[in-house]
């Protein structure tokens, strides 16, 4: 028993001071995060561990940072990307302009703990989509979704030419509404990314209310969806000859350059 005692002990104390680093979402029931980090930490010994961390609201970061003091890194998903900035001391000059974070960094500690906004969803996306824009003629693309992920494709696109238009279900200023959409628009665009969760795993049957008909082999589709690894959005654009690919390359660039920022 009093082996017990201290080995529990032990090993609450070695569990407390290993470094922890983690995700933040609403529901995280989809995420890869946690299997990556945890088998990249093993194969490296790092000693470290990484959690999934479901919160209700973004409000609730203070106190998940307050109760661990041994965290050292979050990842940020949906839907917190924007709504967490208010919340950090500082931002990346490119997480400033797309106006999302996906990754924070934990600069300092206790009272002169900072924590750093970055966004490394628009490297990831940019390196994932370099070598396919690459053979575009139409050097245009439309991009599913206004949300941090379409904002960070946007930026990366930006810097790689290709001018691009965020795609609404509803009608607001800067975006098109998918009932704008017509056969000219969808020809003229060379790349159409989802950046929805639409159809993301476990509603897989579900795809962006986008005119597939209109598509043709000419066109180049990513989804930034990785969970299925076939959505029915690259499903519908497959069908119509386009290239297809999911969102999995992007996931592992932003994992390797988040832990790039975390020094790991
Ligand atoms: P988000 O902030 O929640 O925004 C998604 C946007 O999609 C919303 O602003 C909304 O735009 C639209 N939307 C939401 N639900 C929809 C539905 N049922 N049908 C059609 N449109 C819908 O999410 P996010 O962080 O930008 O992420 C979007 C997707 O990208 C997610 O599936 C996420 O997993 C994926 N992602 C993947 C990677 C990767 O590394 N592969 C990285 C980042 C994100 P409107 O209201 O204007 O239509």
């Amino acid at each position: 028993m009093a082996f017990f005692i201290f080995g529990s002990t032990a090993f609450f104390h070695y569990f407390c001071s290993m470094k922890l680093y983690g995700l933040i979402g609403r529901r995280l029931g989809h995420s890869f995060s946690a299997d990556f980090f945890n088998s990249a930490f093993k194969d490296k010994c790092i000693d470290a561990r990484y959690c999934l961390f479901e919160i209700p609201e973004i409000g609730c970061l203070h106190s998940l940072v307050a109760e661990n003091p041994n965290l050292a890194g979050l990842n940020v998903t949906i839907p917190y990307k924007e709504s967490v900035i208010p919340f950090l001391d500082s931002l990346t000059d490119d997480a400033r302009s797309i106006g999302a974070v996906n990754l924070i960094e934990f600069a300092g500690c206790g009272d002169s703990l900072k924590l750093i906004g970055h966004n490394t969803d628009a490297p990831a996306f940019r390196n994932m989509a370099e070598p396919l824009v690459a053979g575009l003629r139409r050097r245009k693309a439309l991009i599913l979704g206004t949300g941090g992920a379409a904002k960070a494709a946007r930026f990366a696109l930006d810097c790689l030419g290709i001018e691009s238009v965020l795609i609404s279900r509803s009608s607001r200023k800067g975006t098109l509404s998918y009932n704008q959409l017509d056969n000219d628009q969808v020809s003229d665009a060379g790349m159409i990314v989802n950046a929805t969760p639409a159809g993301m795993w476990p509603d897989t049957s579900y795809s962006p209310p986008f005119p597939y008909q209109w598509l043709s082999p000419a066109h180049v589709c990513i989804d930034l969806i990785y969970n299925p690894a076939t959505t029915t959005f690259m499903a519908e654009c497959a069908q119509k000859g386009a290239t297809v690919k999911n969102g999995l390359e992007m996931l592992i660039g932003q994992a390797r350059i988040g832990a790039g920022i975390w020094g790991l």
